[in-house]
């Protein structure tokens, strides 16, 4: 099948505030990679960063949140076939005490499977560990099930937060992943989910998802440490990274409350250790996925639970339209998601 393939395919190379379409090779095979034609590919907060904000290595092909077909294996592989359809999934070692403790995220030997420097998805193909992949539920669109990604990075924030129905759960930022947190409480039987987002469109869709939503200077902190607000909740998963939004998030908690940091930001937060230690507050951060959160994810999205029609903008681009589309995700005139189409089977 190898034959049949281009020699080269388009990529969209980051740079300061650009991205370029250029041609690079078509990445060659070790015995046990898979070759994937990307056929959608996520716009992430974390490609924002990289490229607006310069936190990026120029020149770099970013793009983590895909869906595509099998398009040739290596020659070790058997549990693979052209043609299957699959998203990413998890690169980890299964033996260091992290994983060993099902919490793959913190492998000691992560970045070492599979082979080569990593290259992202905003490109006609994406080499992948064999181990490293999750098959397409039967009836579920790629496109639906590129979400499958920054569900599973919502879904482990969930799991962190401990969040259970009957609590009250609040959401700061609702940018991609805090919708999908949004979405995946409501969907799981968490229904009292409240969410602060200064951005009005971004507002509406949490309000459409199934949110009471408030803008944050509702937020307000008690004046003392030990003082919790008058209606408080049991777990607060941040998702915008802003500090301003961290340090209100810790004063809405619950004695012996949970707050989880999801969404990453340049400046630190100020916490009060006082109202931490008087209250027995929990703070954790939430790095990417639990063991089984690609399965999870592609089970949720296969139930038809989530609003993916919400959760994902209308309109996909092409590799060409990518840095408009983190333009207007970075000044909030975009709420959803945002797909691009592969390049191979999808022209402009
Ligand atoms: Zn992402
Ligand atoms: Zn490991």
């Amino acid at each position: 099948m190898i034959s049949q393939l281009p020699a080269t395919m388009p990529v969209a190379v980051f740079g300061r505030r650009s991205v370029t379409v250029e041609d690079r090779p078509v990445p060659a095979l070790e015995p046990h990679d898979v070759l994937v034609e990307v056929g959608h590919c996520g716009v992430c907060g974390s490609d924002l960063h990289f490229v607006i904000d310069g936190w990026g290595r120029p020149g770099s092909i970013g793009g983590h949140e895909w869906s595509g077909v099998v398009a040739a294996v290596g020659s070790e592989v058997t549990r693979w076939r052209v043609g299957d359809q699959v998203v990413g999934g998890i690169h980890s070692c299964g033996s260091c005490r992290y994983c060993r403790a099902g919490r793959p995220t913190l492998c000691t030997g992560r970045g070492r499977v599979g082979s080569g420097e990593w290259q992202g998805a905003f490109a006609g193909y994406v080499r992948e560990h064999e181990q490293a992949l999750n098959r397409i539920p039967d009836g579920l669109s790629p496109r639906v099930a590129a979400l499958a990604e920054p569900l599973a990075v919502a879904l482990h924030g969930i799991t962190l937060s401990g969040a259970q129905p009957g609590q009250r759960v609040l959401v700061t930022g609702a940018g991609p992943i805090g919708s999908l947190v949004t979405a995946a409480l409501l969907a799981r039987g968490v229904t009292d989910v409240t969410v602060s987002e200064p951005g009005e469109r971004r507002r509406r869709l949490a309000a459409d998802l199934g949110a009471s939503t408030v803008t944050p200077d509702h937020l307000v902190a008690p004046d003392w440490p030990s003082s919790v607000v008058e209606e408080p909740f049991d777990a607060v998963l941040e998702c915008s990274g802003r500090a301003s939004a961290m340090e209100a998030a810790l004063g809405q908690l619950v004695q012996a409350g949970t707050l989880v940091l999801v969404g990453a930001g340049i400046d630190p937060p100020r916490f009060d250790p006082n109202r931490i230690i008087l209250n027995e507050l929990v703070v954790t951060g939430s790095f990417c996925y639990d063991a089984d959160g690609f399965a999870d994810a592609l089970e949720l999205l296969a139930g038809g639970l989530l609003p993916t029609d919400l959760l994902i903008e209308d309109d996909d681009v092409p590799l060409s339209g990518l840095l408009d589309a983190m333009e207007g995700l970075a000044a909030g005139d975009i709420a959803g998601k945002v797909m691009v189409v592969g390049p191979i089977r999808h022209h402009p």
